[in-house]
């Protein structure tokens, strides 16, 4: 019984130490809160943290990302951020200041950074130039071509593990597996997509796919001009490019609104797809579109 007892001591007073040595017990247990821009991104931080995140998301599902406003709470509830992945969105670039003056030791990581970023695809140069002022100068939807977002996996990869290191090994191992999904993924979408009969050109309502269409061969015609609604007049010239063009799919996302992409696809006896490119399911999402496009283009 005493040797028992002086065993269970021994122990008590040992095995703290021993699991602190030992680097896989620590009081990062705790997840590390996290926030990023959008849902993508969510789902690009859990497959390299895992459990040992929480990651919140500033634009909430459904939300127009362009244009966004972050909520008071939204700001309060920053205040518990270790780390805020910014997407290169244009609304961070006047708040990513006000997000820092609530949460100043919070480290801000731009997973954007060292990405070639292709201008805003407006489908007119001069409506380009007009707009430019309050639209994105440069696509900022990197988030949908597989091979930019192996850049972006290495940055969170990295701060996740500064932020966390006695918990290097499980980021490194998540990071790799990713990084062979990405590639896996990619592969896919090769397949699905090459399509080499000519017809791979399509009218997106939102420009979201620019560098998925570069990464897979393919040419995004927008139906949207500078960020707004286009003209009758655009209409009809939409209409007649469709027609040059063999268009025969207009892709609309559910954020905006499929009124005109329906008269155009009306117009060209064509069909109108939703394809989501904020959905929080990433991969899935990239092959349905794919799955869709290439019915679509066949
Ligand atoms: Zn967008």
């Amino acid at each position: 019984m005493r040797s028992v007892v002086s065993n269970v001591r021994i122990y008590a007073v040992i095995l703290p130490v021993l699991m602190a040595l030992s680097g896989s017990w620590s009081w990062a247990e705790t997840p590390v809160q996290v926030t990023v821009s959008i849902l993508p991104q969510k789902y690009f931080v859990e497959k390299i943290g895992g459990d040992r995140v929480k990651v919140a998301v500033m634009v909430p599902p459904g939300a127009e990302p362009h244009a966004f406003e972050p909520k008071p709470q939204q700001l309060i509830a920053l205040s518990n951020s270790r780390i805020y992945f910014a997407a290169g969105m244009s609304f961070e670039q006047s708040w990513l200041d006000r997000f820092k003056a609530v949460n100043s030791t919070m480290r801000i990581v731009h997973t954007d950074d060292g990405i070639d970023k292709i201008p805003m695809d407006t489908g007119d140069k001069n409506e380009r130039e007009e707009h430019s002022g309050h639209d994105d100068l440069y696509d900022p939807h990197v988030w949908l071509s597989p091979p930019l977002v192996r850049k972006q996996a290495e940055h969170i990869y990295t701060a996740l593990v500064s932020a966390d290191p006695g918990n290097r090994e499980f980021y490194t191992d998540n990071y790799n597996r990713f990084l062979g999904e990405l590639d896996d993924l990619d592969r896919y979408l090769k397949e699905r997509l090459s399509v080499g009969s000519g017809h791979t050109r399509f009218m997106v309502f939102h420009p979201s796919w620019g560098y998925f269409a570069r990464a897979y061969g393919l040419e995004q015609i927008p139906v949207e001009i500078g960020g707004k609604e286009p003209k009758p007049a655009d209409l009809v010239r939409l209409i007649d490019t469709a027609k040059r063009l063999g268009i025969k799919v207009v892709f609309v996302q559910p954020q905006f609104s499929d009124r005109n992409a329906r008269t155009i696809a009306d117009a060209i006896g064509g069909k109108v797809i939703y394809a989501d490119p904020l959905a929080e399911n990433w991969e899935q999402n990239l092959k349905d579109v794919a799955e869709k496009m290439s019915a679509a283009l066949r």
